[in-house]
């Protein structure tokens, strides 16, 4: 089949990469000049694993990029529509770039075409995006509006993409929905899996994966449900670690404990430094927006973003109740991105805390293994760039995990060690144990466990968030 995408960001490169290995001709269209150039190039603007290998395999031929949003919908048959929704300052979404591509894609209809919601967007987005559509003078009869929602995660892009829990389709008619099912058929019908040149198959994945399909309208709930349910998730997690540290209980225990209720599970209960990103945020803001406009006062919300909020106050409380006074300390920090495996620095509370740091004073040495190129567009030269995890903590009065990358969790402790000033981590991803850091010479704070000094030290000179 023949399919547009239009946006090259994070989900509509991936989704055109995606559907061009599950075998349809694509063009991504973009009304960024210097990205399309880029693409053309065979250069891959964002840090996703094998995005590489998929754009490489089919740009130029199964894959293209163009700039021209009229003639690739004249082409296809489905318009994929991926381009951003920021929050306005009131929080709901601005869905304006939304609707300059409906405006833009209506002159191209002169046949049937599905006009597919892959952006998050607000429930009744469907509908404005029609009545725009027909506004501007096309047929009715050649154009449906459906919703596909996409829910895959930014540092497992493709996988997420390619091996689902499910594929949701919100469409108001068998049409539009019979189009969306032959798009994914070769994963519904599993001949993609059985290819050899797939992409590899990640742990506990559903193959095939089930296609759920619902009103337009319930799609759209759908998403901003699931990412406000996932958001409440990390926050219950995080006021409960906050709890564990008043009382003296692990908050890894009590994770272990609840997650194996098959009722609870264990994802997404990895208490930190809070959520961030270019999602979580915003949609838990236009979730909260799109109830009220809708007469529902949806309280719960603002609890679990007062919490995420406060998640980054405790951490900078518990910085400077290691070190005392801030001011003038060198802070070797690990970690820039929003989360591990991705250059995307978005709502990155990472960022948050090393501005909050940087404002009071400490000088800030730092390194991500994909994010440095994007933080020093943001914090320029108030912060030093190093190659690598040992020239971060190298010199340091204290060393900060602010992104649970995986070779964070890797490190020669006794190396760390030697380099750093004074053995103090602060670590707001959870990625070491206690008892192990403080065997190995470490004062060590972490989330929702006791802080722990060096061995032969006792803990009671030190309560976790508390005094030094
Ligand atoms: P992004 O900012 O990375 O990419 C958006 C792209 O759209 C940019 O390349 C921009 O140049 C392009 N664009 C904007 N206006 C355009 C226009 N008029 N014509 C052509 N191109 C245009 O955004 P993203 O992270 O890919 O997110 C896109 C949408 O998907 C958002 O609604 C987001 O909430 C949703 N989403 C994102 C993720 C994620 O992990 N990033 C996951 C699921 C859903």
């Amino acid at each position: 089949m023949r399919i547009t995408v239009v946006g090259s960001g994070y989900v509509g490169l991936v989704a055109g990469a995606c559907f061009a290995d599950l075998g349809h001709g694509v063009v991504v269209v973009d009304n960024d000049h210097r990205k399309l150039i880029a693409l053309r190039n065979g250069e891959v603007p964002i840090h996703e694993k094998f995005l590489p290998d998929l754009l490489s395999r089919y740009c130029g031929h199964r894959l293209t990029f163009a700039e021209d949003l009229k003639e690739a919908v004249r082409q296809s048959a489905a318009i994929f529509v991926a381009v951003g929704t920021p929050p306005t300052e009131s929080g709901e979404a601005d869905l304006s770039y939304v609707e300059s591509v409906a405006r833009e894609i209506s002159g191209g209809i002169d046949s049937y075409k599905v006009i597919v919601e892959k952006s998050t967007v607000p429930v009744y987005t469907s509908d404005w995006i029609r009545k725009i559509i027909l506004r501007n003078g096309t047929d009715p009869a050649l154009v449906d509006v459906a919703s596909n929602p996409e829910f895959l995660r930014e540092g497992t892009a493709v996988t997420d993409f390619l091996f689902p829990d499910r594929i949701v389709i919100g469409c108001d008619g068998e049409r539009p929905a019979a189009v969306l099912r032959e798009i994914y058929a070769p994963m519904t019908g599993g001949s993609y899996y059985q290819r050899a040149d797939s992409i590899p198959c990640p742990d506990r994945c559903k193959i095939p994966p089930p296609i759920i399909v619902t009103s337009t309208k319930s799609a759209e709930l759908i998403k901003h449900a699931s990412n406000a349910f996932l958001a409440m998730k990390i926050s219950f997690i995080n006021a409960v670690a906050s709890v564990c540290e008043s009382v003296g209980a692990s908050v890894n225990q009590v994770v272990h404990g609840i997650g194996t209720d098959a009722r609870i599970g264990p994802r997404f209960l990895n208490p930190g430094i809070g959520y961030g990103g270019s999602c979580f945020p915003k949609d838990i803001m236009a979730f909260r927006a799109v109830a009220r406009e809708c007469g529902y006062d949806f309280r719960l919300l603002d609890e679990v973003m007062r919490i995420n909020e406060d998640q980054r106050q405790r951490f900078l409380r518990k910085v400077r109740s290691a070190l005392w006074t801030v001011r003038g300390k060198r802070l070797g920090v690990l970690g820039l991105a929003f989360k591990g495996g991705t250059d995307d620095i978005r709502e990155s509370p990472a960022l948050f805390l090393v501005q909050a740091l940087l404002q009071e004073g400490a000088k800030i040495v730092a390194y991500d293994p994909a994010a440095m190129d994007r933080a020093r567009e943001v914090l320029g030269s108030n912060v030093t760039f190093v190659d690598s995890a040992y020239d971060a903590a190298h010199a340091a009065d204290a060393l900060l995990i602010l992104t649970e990358w995986e070779e964070f969790a890797n490190l020669d402790l006794n190396r760390l060690r030697s380099e750093l000033k004074y053995p103090i981590v602060i670590d707001g991803r959870n990625l070491y144990d206690p008892e192990v850091m403080a065997a190995q010479g470490f004062t060590y704070f972490s989330v929702g466990r006791a802080a722990s000094l060096p061995d032969g030290v006792p803990t009671s000179a030190v309560k976790n968030g508390k005094s030094a």
